[in-house]
C-alpha cells in the first residue's frame, strides 16, 4: 500500500447492526471529509421531530457540510401500518437523494437511516442499488441503519456491523443531550 491516499475512488460504505454508533460514525467521517476540503451532504431519512446537535454544528462548516432532515420523525411506532404521509416523505426524500447523487456537487453523501426506510419497504432496495451503481465515480456514499439489505451489502465496499454489548437505555437511562441527539 505505497500509494495510500493517492488513488481516489468513490466508496460505498454501510454502517448497520443493532449497536449504537451508526449515525455518529457517519458524522465523524463527514467531519473528516469536510476537514479535507470535501463537500459533504447528509440526508436524514425518517428524522425531523427531534432537533439534533449536528444540525447546528454543520452550520459552522460554511456550506461544506450540509445536513437536511427529510422526514417528520419516528415512523411505524409499535409496528403500526405505514402512514401514507410518511411514505410520501420518504419517496420525496429519495427523489432528492437521486438528484443530489447525480448532481456532481458533492464528494460524500450520507444517506442516514435509509436502511430503515428500505427495511420497512417504503423504498425499493433494487432502485437504491441501481442509483448507487450509476453515481459519479468519485462520489463516496455512506448508508446507515439496522438490517442493511443484502443487495446493498453485496454492492458495498466497506460494511461495518455495530454490535450491542450494552446500552444505557436498557437500564432505563433516557437519551442524553450531546450523546444521543
Ligand atoms: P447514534 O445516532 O447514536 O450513532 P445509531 O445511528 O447507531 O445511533 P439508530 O438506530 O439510528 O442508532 O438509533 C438512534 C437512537 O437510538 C440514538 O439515540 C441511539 O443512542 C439509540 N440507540 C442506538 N442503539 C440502541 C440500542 N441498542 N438500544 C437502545 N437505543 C439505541
Ligand atoms: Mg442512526
Amino acid at each position: 500500500m505505497t500509494d495510500a491516499g493517492t488513488q481516489r475512488q468513490g466508496l460505498l460504505i454501510i454502517h448497520t447492526g443493532a449497536g449504537k454508533g451508526k449515525t455518529t460514525a457517519a458524522l465523524g467521517t463527514a467531519m473528516r471529509a469536510a476537514g479535507n476540503g470535501m463537500r459533504v451532504l447528509v440526508l436524514q431519512f425518517l428524522k425531523g421531530s427531534w432537533h439534533y446537535g449536528e444540525l447546528d454544528a454543520a452550520e459552522r462548516f460554511n456550506g461544506d457540510l450540509v445536513i437536511r432532515q427529510m422526514g417528520r420523525g419516528f415512523v411505524k411506532v409499535g409496528g403500526a401500518e405505514t402512514d401514507p404521509e410518511d411514505l410520501r416523505l420518504v419517496q420525496e426524500a429519495w427523489q432528492d437523494a437521486v438528484r443530489e447523487i447525480q448532481s456532481g456537487e458533492w464528494d460524500l453523501i450520507v444517506l442516514d437511516e435509509i436502511n430503515y426506510a428500505i427495511g420497512y419497504e417504503m423504498l425499493d432496495a433494487k432502485a437504491v442499488a441501481d442509483a448507487l451503481k450509476e453515481r459519479p465515480q468519485m462520489l463516496h456514499v455512506i448508508l446507515t441503519g439496522r438490517n442493511a439489505h443484502p443487495l446493498l451489502v453485496e454492492l458495498a465496499d466497506t460494511v461495518t456491523e455495530m454490535r450491542e454489548v450494552k446500552h444505557a437505555y436498557t437500564r432505563g437511562i433516557l437519551a442524553q443531550r450531546g450523546i444521543e441527539f
